[in-house]
């Protein structure tokens, strides 16, 4: 029997999104392993809000006195508890603060470490994790001889509401001394994490042939140029690049969109990134390769620049509303 411990991290009030869909899948593995789903949360958590995670599948929420959205002292409280408690497995959602928080723990604990896992299978009765590797052309596939950290690739995981309940359970933890040296100014969302990306009639998505952060620009323009309810979105390669929030990311590993038109600039058209999109209504993509895999799906194919496309659209569209 083995036990899975998930970190849940919170900001104003309400768990993140990937740590949600953390708990669902430890609490997933548990059962299929026959061991038990815990979450840990640190900082101001009041019960009713740490028993919420019972909702998503794990049976205890141990909760601690610490910083949160610091690595450190995290990595202490789940170090104290795993090895207190005996649990086998961590188990992260996807973002840096995850991979330095298992990254770390895995040190502390002489662990074994899998980070960008997009799935976890069970095998013989234990844990088996799975990473795209050279380029997302092959899968590894990681086993754990005795303890085994897993960080997930951010929105590999889904949360799934379960009706459940969890108890809760204070631990005291002493931090380490340089634990505590790092203080937290300030918290706050990237930009663009409050758009309703899947609520979007339209949607201006940017992938890597924007060039940079700011080539965003020009997809923001023409967005606002749109207006009403027009959103921009992203590819994974830009989001992982930090050239756009993850919260705009459409496809497999980010979201499922079916806006009236989207508009793809710079995109190759990955069968990743299609399976978030194909059921929009028209699809426009500007891409100057002539046989880029988005215009087989395509509605619309404009082969061109889209450094000189976006602004002249831009422009026509601004034209048209007469502004
Ligand atoms: C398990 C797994 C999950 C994944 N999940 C996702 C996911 O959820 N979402 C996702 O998007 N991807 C996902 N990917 C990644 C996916 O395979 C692709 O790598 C990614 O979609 C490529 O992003 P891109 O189109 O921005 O970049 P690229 O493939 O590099 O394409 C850039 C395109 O821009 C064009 N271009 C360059 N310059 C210009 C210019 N000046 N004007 C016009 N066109 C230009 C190029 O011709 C090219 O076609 C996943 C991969 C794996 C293995």
């Amino acid at each position: 029997m083995a036990d899975i411990l998930v970190y849940a991290l919170h900001y104003e009030g309400a768990f993140n999104k990937n740590s949600l869909g953390a708990v669902s899948e430890a609490a997933n593995l548990a059962s299929q392993i026959g061991g038990e789903a815990h979450a840990v949360v640190v900082g101001d958590v009041s019960d009713d809000l740490a028993g919420q995670l019972g909702n998503y599948g794990v049976s205890k929420v141990f909760r601690a006195e610490a910083p949160e959205g610091l690595a450190q002292p995290v990595i202490d409280v789940m170090a104290k508890i795993m090895s207190d408690q005996g649990h086998q497995y961590a188990l992260f959602g996807g973002g840096l603060l995850g991979f330095e928080i298992g990254a770390g723990l895995a040190a502390r604990l002489g662990a074994g470490v899998t980070m960008e896992v997009t799935q976890v299978n069970v095998v013989d009765g234990r844990l088996a994790a799975e990473r795209p590797i050279l380029g997302d052309s092959s899968i590894s596939t990681s086993t754990y001889k005795d303890k085994g950290i897993i960080i997930g690739r951010l929105n590999a995981f889904e949360s799934k509401e379960t009706g459940g309940s969890a108890t809760v359970e204070d631990v005291q933890v002493e931090l380490s001394p340089f634990s505590t040296k790092a203080k937290m100014i300030q918290r706050g969302e990237q930009r663009g994490a409050d758009v309703d990306i899947e609520g979007a009639d339209i949607l201006v998505a940017g992938g890597r042939g924007l060039g940079k952060a700011e080539g965003f620009e020009l997809a923001e323009e023409l967005a606002k140029a749109f207006g009403g309810n027009t959103a921009v979105a992203a590819t994974r390669a830009v989001v992982d690049a930090g050239w756009y929030p993850y919260a705009a990311q459409i496809g497999q590993t980010g979201k499922t969109v079916a806006p009236k038109l989207y508009l793809a600039a710079g995109i190759s058209g990955a069968i990743q990134h299609k399976v978030g999109m194909q059921s929009s209504e028209n699809i426009v993509a500007i891409n100057k390769d002539a046989n880029a895999p988005i215009f087989e799906f395509s509605d619309l194919g404009i082969v061109g620049d889209l450094n000189k496309i976006l602004p002249k659209l831009t422009e026509a569209i601004k034209a048209k509303k007469g502004g």
